[in-house]
Formats: C-alpha cells, sequence, structure tokens
C-alpha cells in the first residue's frame, strides 16, 4: 500500500471510529457531573469524597450522573469554590459552614458577606483538633508551641482558620512561633520526620494516614491541646466539644489524649439541582453499610445524628426530599 493510500486508510478508519462513537454519545442524554471537594490526599475528607463517588458511579446507568472527587485545599477552600460555582459540593468542617453562612470570622467569609445560599447535606465524622509534636522538641503541651516551628497549614484550610481562632484567643500572633510554615497537610509529615518543623497540626478525623505517617516514620507523639483559651471555644461555640483521640491508635501515644473538634460535614449551595442532591444523598444512605466500610473513621455514624449534628446551614431540598422519604424528618 503505498503511504498516500494508507494515510487515506488510516482517516477513513478514525472517521468511522469517531461517528461510532457520536452516536452512541448522541443515543444517551449527557451526563450531569458533579465535583466534591475534599482535603489533602492523606485526610479523611479525600477518602469521604471518594467513597461517595465510588456509590454514586455505580448507580450511574440509573441516574447518568458521574462524580469526582478531587484533592483540595480543604474546608474554605471548598466552601469558596461551591460560592463561585466551580465545585458542586464539598466537605466543611462545621465550624467554616457556619461562619460561612453568617460572613464571619474568617477573612474571605467577611469579605464576602454572609453566604445565603450554603445548604447542608450531612455531618460525617468527627474531628477532633490534632497536633503532633516531635519526641525531640521539647513539646508537652499545646502551650509549648510558643517559641517553636510550627506548620500552621495552608491558608484556606479548615485547619489553618480554626488554628488562627484559637491563635487569637491566646494573644498568639504569627510572630510567637520560631518558624511559622504554611505547608499543606499531605507535606507536613515528612516535613516533621525531617526535622524541618517541631509540630504539625491537623483539624482531622481518626484514624489518619498523615497522623498514621507522622507516628511511624519517626519518634512523635500526639499532644493535648486543652487550657482556659479552649475551654473558652468550647463554652461560647456550639460547633466546638471536647473530644478525644483514643490511646494505642498511634505509636507514641498510649494514652487517651484530650483536645476539642467539631463534625466534618458535607456542604453544597441552593443553586445545585434538587434532582442532583437527591441522587447523592441516596447513594450515601442506600448503601450505608458499604459507606461505612470504606473508612475505619465512618465506623460509628448513625444517619439520624448525621442529618442533624453540625449542621447550621439550612439543608439542601434534594436531601430533604430523600430524608422524608425514609422518614427520618
Ligand atoms: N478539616 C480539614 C480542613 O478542612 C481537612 C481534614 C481532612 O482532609 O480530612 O482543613
Amino acid at each position: 500500500m503505498s503511504l498516500k493510500k494508507k494515510i487515506a486508510t488510516a482517516v477513513a478508519t478514525a472517521t468511522v471510529g469517531l461517528a461510532a462513537t457520536m452516536g452512541s454519545v448522541a443515543a444517551q442524554a449527557a451526563p450531569t457531573y458533579v465535583t466534591i471537594g475534599t482535603g489533602g490526599q492523606t485526610g479523611v475528607y479525600y477518602v469521604v469524597g471518594q467513597s461517595i463517588c465510588r456509590l454514586v458511579n455505580r448507580g450511574a446507568k440509573d441516574h447518568n450522573i458521574k462524580c469526582t472527587a478531587p484533592s483540595t485545599g480543604g474546608s474554605v477552600v471548598n466552601i469558596n469554590a461551591i460560592r463561585e460555582g466551580k465545585q458542586d459540593m464539598g466537605m466543611a468542617q462545621s465550624d467554616w459552614q457556619f461562619h460561612a453562612q453568617k460572613g464571619t470570622k474568617h477573612q474571605s467569609f467577611i469579605d464576602q458577606g454572609p453566604f445565603e445560599n450554603i445548604r447542608a447535606l450531612f455531618a460525617v465524622h468527627n474531628e477532633p483538633f490534632t497536633v503532633v509534636a516531635r519526641a525531640d522538641s521539647g513539646i508537652e503541651t499545646f502551650d509549648d508551641l510558643e517559641g517553636k516551628r510550627v506548620n500552621l497549614v495552608n491558608p484556606g484550610s479548615g485547619t489553618r482558620g480554626t488554628m488562627e481562632v484559637i491563635m487569637a484567643e491566646k494573644g498568639w500572633t504569627k510572630d510567637s512561633f520560631k518558624l511559622a510554615a504554611e505547608l499543606k497537610t499531605a507535606e507536613q509529615a515528612q516535613a516533621l520526620c525531617d526535622n524541618k518543623i517541631d509540630a504539625m497540626l491537623f483539624m482531622v478525623g481518626h484514624p489518619s494516614g498523615s497522623i498514621k505517617e507522622a507516628t511511624t516514620s519517626c519518634d512523635s507523639k500526639v499532644i493535648p491541646v486543652t487550657g482556659a483559651a479552649i475551654d473558652k471555644l468550647i463554652a461560647d461555640n456550639d460547633y466546638y466539644s471536647t473530644a478525644t483521640i483514643p490511646g494505642g491508635m498511634y505509636r507514641g501515644s498510649d494514652a487517651d489524649v484530650t483536645t476539642f473538634g467539631n463534625a466534618a460535614t458535607m456542604v453544597t449551595s441552593a443553586d445545585v439541582d434538587a434532582d442532583t442532591v437527591y441522587h447523592v444523598v441516596k447513594a450515601v444512605f442506600d448503601n450505608f453499610d458499604r459507606f461505612k466500610r470504606l473508612h475505619p473513621a465512618f465506623a460509628n455514624l448513625d444517619p439520624k445524628k448525621m442529618i442533624n449534628d453540625g449542621l447550621s446551614a439550612p439543608l439542601h431540598d434534594g436531601a430533604v426530599r430523600y430524608y422524608k422519604e425514609r422518614g427520618w424528618m
């Protein structure tokens, strides 16, 4: 076959192939794409998002929804991406769900004013505010972080936002630390074990891959987060409560560690279509036993609590439809 003929044949084959593909796509309605913003890849939000998408995508032949859950900068980034219409849904700490709706506490929320269209779907696991320090750092209590090399985590993460809330309560600024790093949560375990920082922070569900990595790759331990400033935050804000990181869960921390925490929640916007929201919520709760098995932090979840606790924004209409069908409302 001449070269010219070969090219002509190749083009003809490609055209037939393309026509066939277009034919099958045209026969089906275009899928609805849903994106769920998560957090760093070693956190629990990423597992929540991936798990939900897996359940949604299993049912794609019924509802034609395709779900993706990319890694993101965390709670505040997710809420702002939803507000801008760049993401449909996302994971967010209950404190930042509250402040987004009111337009308070976080500079980006204050600048934009109340996010009136924020809607809640459900809460998931509890997230204790977690501090891990190198064993050789001399850090035994939360107050010992002063003057040390601390990763405050990337701006836009819920962890960073909540750390700034604590810092304001304690009268600390970035200058209170020898180093105030801004590494992403997925980078901090290695930085800790490379001795680039003395302590890392993560408001995260347990067990967490990130805390496992930090406590197994080098000698480090989980530090209590207690004291007058923390007591005041718990007393003043419904979304915070005392929390415990169980002893024995991580190497170097055999006893229970007391801290405070809030709930991980999933949020969306009133602008997102009710049918889409209905199918995402249905995928989770129709397959709830399967969902619970996807991460140990989900083991004790109870649907009736999940649709109440930690939710300050109104529930989305599509979620309400499903919860009513189930007789939960
Ligand atoms: N609560 C964390 C944040 O918004 C994320 C936790 C996770 O990735 O599991 O910064």
